[in-house]
């Protein structure tokens, strides 16, 4: 089943306790679109980049399995930039810059070949573009998925709470649903979002892994504990295109098949903080990805009599 996805196109500046990248590739969309291609093919992509995005990228995420009919260049104009500083515990990070750039007044022309897509994965970025996105498509995704950050709930809350009314499932972090809600309780929060649209909640927690809600039931995957955490920047976007790579790839949006779509998100998500940027998701293969699915198995699997 074919899936669209969109999201940034970006330039990075990361700074870990580890090192600092300088500015390489990154941007919500490609994370998800390189985390999906390992699942689904062809990822058909929708953004914006400018005159200094570099064209091998480009060709790569085609080489991959990304239709880039919908990445607008803009031939005079700076890609999206961003900057960020983690901590040492590497759970929490500043943002330093914010350049929207491209991104600032992006209008996105979904071409007729997108039409039809079964699945819908928003990724970060202005909810007037997310709805936008919705509002282009002639038949309604099976799945609309909806990811989204503090930035937009404190520059755009009202159109980020109507692009929310309009979807099945929401992913954020955890105190991306507290912030939404003025709830501290996880499970509080989760409730108030479900009344607010979504059918289905995915509320990340970096290193302790991630929980899926859906009406009263509540499923917990969770993070691989890792030797080393190099550079979690994208770690969430991988989540949400392994997520809904693993859905479009199946065909099944069933809560039971979204507990799994959740721990192949979290297995390639736990690629994607081994290296800066996205080179991780570049080098892994099927083998990789399976071996990492038997790890979480074995991570959870129990025997309990009661
Ligand atoms: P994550 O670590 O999963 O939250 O995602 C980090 C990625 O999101 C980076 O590659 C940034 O380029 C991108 N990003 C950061 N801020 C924004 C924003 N306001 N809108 C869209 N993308 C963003």
């Amino acid at each position: 089943m074919s899936v669209i996805v969109v999201g940034s196109m970006a330039f990075d500046d990361i700074e870990t306790p580890f090192g600092k990248s300088n500015k390489i590739i990154g941007g919500a969309g490609t994370y998800i679109a390189y985390a999906a291609t390992h699942f689904v093919r062809p990822v058909k992509q929708v953004s914006v980049v400018g005159y200094d995005f570099p064209t091998e990228e480009l060709d790569e995420l085609c080489t991959r399995g990304v239709n880039i009919e919908a990445v607008e260049v803009i031939p005079d104009r700076k890609s999206f930039f961003w900057a960020g500083k983690y901590h040492l515990d590497m759970n929490t990070r500043d943002t330093l810059v914010t350049e929207l750039n491209v991104l600032g007044d992006f209008k996105p022309v979904i071409p007729e070949s997108y039409q039809g897509a079964e699945f819908l994965m928003l990724g970060n970025l202005a909810p007037a573009v997310q709805l936008s996105v919705i509002n282009q498509l002639q038949v309604r995704p099976k799945l609309i998925a909806l990811d989204t950050m503090n930035f937009w709930m404190d520059v755009a809350l009202p159109e980020l709470e109507e692009v929310i009314r309009k979807i099945d499932v929401l992913l954020v972090n955890d105190s991306e649903a507290r912030q939404l809600t003025a709830e501290y309780s996880l499970v509080k929060a989760a409730k108030k979002i479900l009344t607010m649209g979504p059918k289905f909640l995915i509320i990340k927690k970096g290193e302790h892994g991630a929980l899926l809600f859906h009406a009263n039931k509540v499923f917990m995957a969770p993070a691989l504990p890792l030797d080393e955490v190099f550079d979690p920047t994208g770690a969430g976007d991988t989540f949400a295109g392994g997520f809904i790579g693993h859905l479009a790839k199946t065909g099944d949006i069933s809560f039971e098949n979204m507990k799994t779509a959740i721990i192949m998100g979290s297995a390639l998500a736990s690629f994607c903080v081994e290296k800066f940027g996205t080179t991780r998701l570049k080098e892994i293969t099927k083998e990789d990805i399976s071996e990492r699915v038997q790890q979480f198995k074995e991570l959870t699997n129990y025997q309990i009599e009661i």
